[in-house]
């Protein structure tokens, strides 16, 4: 389902969280990344949410945003 096993793991651990911005209720997002992947860093109040437009592990491009402006090229 991930671009790798890397990725997917750190899904499992919570370490990284995908899923829709406007569903984040424990957190908040830190950056304005138009994406659904997100690195997930604890904070004073409850989460900290980064979005990402790359895949930390394989470097595979991950973001919404980056597939639509890839599309208008
Ligand atoms: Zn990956």
């Amino acid at each position: 389902m991930f671009c790798c096993d890397l990725l997917t793991e750190a899904i499992d651990r919570g370490a990284f969280y995908y899923g829709a911005k406007n569903r984040i209720n424990d957190g908040r997002i830190v950056n304005e990344i138009e994406t659904e992947y997100f690195i997930r860093a604890a904070s004073s109040r409850g989460y900290d949410y980064l979005g990402v437009n790359y895949c930390p592990f394989c470097g595979r491009a991950l973001s919404l945003g980056l597939w639509q402006a890839e599309k208008k090229k």
